[in-house]
C-alpha cells in the first residue's frame, strides 16, 4: 500500500475495496463462469462496482440472487431497445451551470462527486457525461452564485454520483459556503451509501451533519429488504439520534422487487429503522435497463396490494419523471 492509501479512513478503503472484476464477483458468490464474457462485455460499458459487504448480503450459489441482479453486467444491457434513450430525462436542458441542475420549483440538485460506491445496472446516469459535468470545488462558486441569486430556491439537493463518497472535509468546506445562503432552510442528501457503505456513517460525519444550519434530510435508496442489516439499521439509528429526517426511495425492477409481498417487507423494514418510504419510481427509460422495466398495469396493481396491506404513511408515492413536467408524475393508468 501507498502512503495515501494507509491515510485512509476505513470506510475509504472499503470504498476503493470494491469489487470490480466480474470474475472475482462469479468466484465469491460460488457462481459458474457461464455469466461472465457477457459481464464483461457489458462491464466495458458501465463497469461493475460494488463493495464487498453488499456482495456479503447476496445468497451463494443463487444467480437470481435480487442484490446480485442490480449490480451484475448482464449481456440484456448490449441490446439496443426502442424507446430508451441515453438521457432519457433530457437533463442537459435544466443545466444552467456545470453540476447544478434547476428543473423543479424551490429547489435545486447539485452534483458534488461523480463516481457512486456502486454502479447500479439500471442507472439512469449509466451514459451521464459525469466527467465534464462534475463541478469540482472550483466550480462549486458558479453552482453557490446561482443559488444565491435565485432567493426562490429553499433546499439545496445533493445527489448523484453519490455525494456520500465526498470527504467529511469537502462535505465541511461546501456546507460552510452554503450557510452563506440565508434562503437556503433545507440540505437534502439522495444517497445509495447508507445502504450499501453503512460504515461512511461515521462519528465524525455524524458531527458534520448535526451542525447544518439547515435542515438535514437524508433520502436513502433501498431496493429489497435483503439489503437492510444490523449495519445499516445501526447507521440509521445514528443519523435519526442526530436529528436527520431518514427517507427512502425505491425503483420498481424486474427480477428484483416487483412482488408485493417483497415491496411490503422493505417498507415494513425500511420503517422498523427509522425510514420513511417517500417513493417508489418506474424505471427510466434508459438504454441498457430496459430487462428490468416493469409496465404501468403491473405498476398499478402492485401499488394497489401496498396500499391495501400498509398502513397509509408506509406506502411509497408511486411515480416517473416525464421531461418537461414541473415536478415527478404520479402513475396513473389513464396517463401515457
Ligand atoms: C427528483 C428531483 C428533485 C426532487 O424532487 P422531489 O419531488 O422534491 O423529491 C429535484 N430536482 C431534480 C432535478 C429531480 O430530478
Ligand atoms: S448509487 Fe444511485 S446514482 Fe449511483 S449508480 Fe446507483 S442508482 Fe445510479
Amino acid at each position: 500500500m501507498t502512503s495515501t492509501a494507509s491515510k485512509l479512513t476505513a470506510w475509504q478503503k472499503a470504498l476503493v475495496q470494491a469489487i470490480t472484476d466480474p470474475q472475482e464477483l462469479l468466484n465469491s458468490l460460488e457462481l459458474d463462469s457461464d455469466w461472465l464474457e457477457a459481464a464483461k462485455s457489458a462491464a466495458n460499458v458501465f463497469p461493475l462496482n460494488v463493495p464487498r459487504g453488499f456482495v456479503a448480503r447476496m445468497q451463494k450459489g443463487n444467480a437470481h440472487d435480487p442484490l446480485l441482479r442490480q449490480i451484475l453486467p448482464l449481456g440484456d444491457e448490449l441490446q439496443i431497445v426502442a424507446g430508451y434513450s441515453e438521457d432519457p430525462l433530457q437533463e442537459a436542458k435544466y443545466n444552467p451551470v456545470p453540476g447544478l441542475l434547476h428543473k423543479y420549483q424551490g429547489r435545486v440538485l447539485l452534483t458534488l462527486v461523480g463516481t457512486c460506491a456502486v454502479n447500479c445496472r439500471y442507472c439512469f446516469r449509466r451514459h451521464f457525461p459525469y466527467t465534464d459535468n462534475n463541478p469540482g470545488t472550483e466550480g462549486w462558486e458558479r453552482a453557490l452564485n446561482y443559488i444565491a441569486n435565485h432567493p426562490s430556491i429553499h433546499e439545496v439537493i445533493l445527489s448523484g454520483g453519490d455525494p456520500l463518497v465526498a470527504n467529511d472535509k469537502t462535505l465541511q468546506a461546501f456546507s460552510d459556503k452554503l450557510n452563506l445562503i440565508p434562503h437556503i432552510k433545507r440540505l437534502r442528501i439522495h444517497s445509495r451509501i447508507p445502504i450499501v457503505l453503512p460504515e461512511r456513517i461515521t462519528p465524525e460525519f455524524i458531527h458534520w451533519i448535526s451542525q447544518l444550519k439547515q435542515k438535514p434530510i437524508l433520502v436513502t435508496h433501498c431496493n429489497h429488504p435483503q439489503e437492510i442489516n444490523a449495519a445499516v439499521a445501526e447507521a440509521a439509528h445514528l443519523l435519526t439520534k442526530a436529528g436527520v429526517v431518514l427517507l427512502n426511495q425505491t425503483v420498481l425492477l424486474k427480477g428484483v422487487n416487483d412482488a408485493a409481498e417483497t415491496l411490503i417487507a422493505l417498507s415494513e423494514s425500511l420503517f422498523a429503522i427509522g425510514i420513511q418510504p417517500y417513493y417508489l419510481h418506474l424505471l427510466d427509460k434508459v438504454q441498457g435497463a430496459a430487462h428490468f422495466d416493469v409496465d404501468k398495469e403491473t405498476a398499478v396493481k402492485l401499488h394497489e396490494e401496498l396500499s391495501q396491506n400498509l398502513s397509509g404513511y408506509l406506502v411509497p408515492k408511486l411515480v416517473y419523471e416525464q421531461p418537461g413536467a414541473p415536478a415527478k408524475k404520479p402513475v396513473e393508468l389513464y396517463t401515457v
